[in-house]
């Protein structure tokens, strides 16, 4: 029987496109309050006001860039009370940049994809876990990737930060066990989203190119098993979900 969620505060980091703005909608129709967070400030005004045309749900934007750790450290003093206490915390910003074998590697690009896909998400689970210890409730939701269990040519900059994740959601398992706080590191294939355009820094046709003749993920489908793993009833802990299109292996 599902667990509701209704009520729970949800924050969506990434939350602009994608799988964080598919998650975003999915816990709002579960009847979530949202702190929804990205850089595009328009997205997430036109997302806000999408979001809360269609359900009735508290809906809050924060324009940042995540790799800001401080600012990330100061969130939860600067969120507005109703949406101080975070019940769900779903990290999901993150990006790989470039193709590149690791005697090419862009290190500029290295340090943009460590910083965004580990260090942020360490400062936010740092940020907000520790009023889900005091209030022995929680879900920290990690948006890993096949990359976090697999390592390839040519992504030796983001293999390596899905990794770290991995190990860092498996961390987390450990030192929370004991409590209601559930941890859940979903490992998707791949998701059609803007993520290859970013990638390949703006050239649509290497984009599409990776989704040929898979049948790609959707964002919904990620958003639909994420939400799968918080309506479980809280002595279910979904560990991991790894999920491919079903002509990928
Ligand atoms: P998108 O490019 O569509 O979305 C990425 C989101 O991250 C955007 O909302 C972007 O918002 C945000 N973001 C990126 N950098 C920053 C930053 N520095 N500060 C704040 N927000 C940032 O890609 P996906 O939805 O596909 O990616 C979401 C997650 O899923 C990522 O962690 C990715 O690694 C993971 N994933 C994706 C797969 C895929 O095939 N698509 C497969 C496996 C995992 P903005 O630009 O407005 O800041």
């Amino acid at each position: 029987q599902a667990y509701s969620i209704a009520g729970q505060t949800a924050l969506v980091t990434g939350a602009s496109s994608g799988i964080g703005e598919a998650c975003a909608w999915r816990f709002a129709e579960a009847g979530c309050k949202l702190v929804l967070v990205a850089r595009r400030a328009e997205r997430l005004a036109a997302l806000q006001q999408a979001i809360q045309q269609h359900y009735n749900v508290p809906v809050h934007t924060i324009v940042l860039d995540v790799q800001d750790l401080e600012a990330i450290a100061r969130l939860p003093a600067e969120l507005p009370a109703e949406f101080r206490e975070v019940d769900i915390l779903l990290p999901n910003a993150g990006l790989a940049l470039g193709v590149a074998s690791v005697h090419e590697l862009d290190m500029q690009d290295a340090a943009t994809m460590i910083n965004t896909n580990v260090l942020s998400v360490m400062a936010l689970v740092r940020a907000f876990t520790p009023s889900m210890v005091v209030r022995n409730r929680g879900h920290l939701l990690f948006m890993s990737s096949i990359a976090g269990r697999e390592a390839y040519s040519g992504g030796g900059g983001y293999c390596a930060s899905k990794h770290a994740l991995e190990a860092f959601a498996t961390s987390a398992r450990h030192d929370l066990v004991g409590t209601n706080i559930r941890v859940t590191s979903i490992q998707p294939g791949a998701v059609k989203t803007e993520f290859s355009v970013v990638r390949f820094k703006g050239d649509g046709s290497k984009a599409d190119a990776v989704y040929e003749g898979i049948h790609p993920l959707l964002a919904a489908d990620i958003a639909d098993n994420t939400l799968y793993a918080c309506t479980r009833p809280p002595h279910v802990q979904v560990a991991e979900m790894l999920v491919f299109a079903t002509y990928q292996c």
